[in-house]
């Protein structure tokens, strides 16, 4: 077993209503999650021309490699809703799931980075992780969250949601 952080994504639709839905299936077909984060509102990243995302993390352990994980991940974002044909590089999608990191594993190859190449420039992914594990070290970078966080240049506005 290895621990995981999945970081969700929506901003289409009823964008809490899609993660609830994503956690649900990533229960039912991958396991059962531990711990998740407070869920943030993020300024759309790369591309500004579209509606702000709700984000939240999600930690949990896992049996399958990190392949299968990846695959079951698109699995639930292809069941609910998100059409990656029509989906362009930072499109807007009704879920997008990102595995952040996968215990220390350091995984480089075409269809699967981990740690996920962006967590250290994107802001929406580095405070909901720092909330899950604040002295998880980068394996790459050999940081802590909270440092790569002191350190990003990211200027785009997360703000917590009391929801
Ligand atoms: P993005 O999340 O960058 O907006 P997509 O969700 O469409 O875009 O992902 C594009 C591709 O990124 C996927 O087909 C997948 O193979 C690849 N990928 C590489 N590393 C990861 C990762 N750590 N988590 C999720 N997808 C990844
Ligand atoms: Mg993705």
């Amino acid at each position: 077993m290895e621990s995981a952080v999945l970081l969700l994504g929506s901003n289409i639709g009823d964008k809490a209503a899609n993660i609830h839905q994503a956690i649900q299936l990533i229960q039912k077909n991958i396991g059962k999650i531990s711990q998740t984060s407070s869920m943030y509102e993020s300024e759309p990243w790369g591309n500004q021309d579209q509606d702000s995302f709700y984000n939240q993390a999600v930690l949990l352990q896992i049996k399958e490699t990190p392949e299968q994980l990846l695959a079951k991940c698109q699995a639930i974002e292809l069941e609910l809703g998100r059409d990656r044909k029509a989906a362009q590089k930072w499109a807007a999608r009704t879920i997008d799931i990102d595995i952040l990191i996968i215990g220390s594993k350091i995984i480089n190859t075409p269809n699967l980075k981990v740690p996920h190449p962006e967590l250290q420039n994107r802001n929406f992914a580095l405070i909901p992780l720092m909330e899950l594990l604040p002295e998880y070290e980068h394996p790459v970078l050999n940081k802590p969250i909270d440092e790569l966080y002191f350190d990003s240049n990211d200027e785009l506005e997360v703000l917590k949601l009391e929801i």
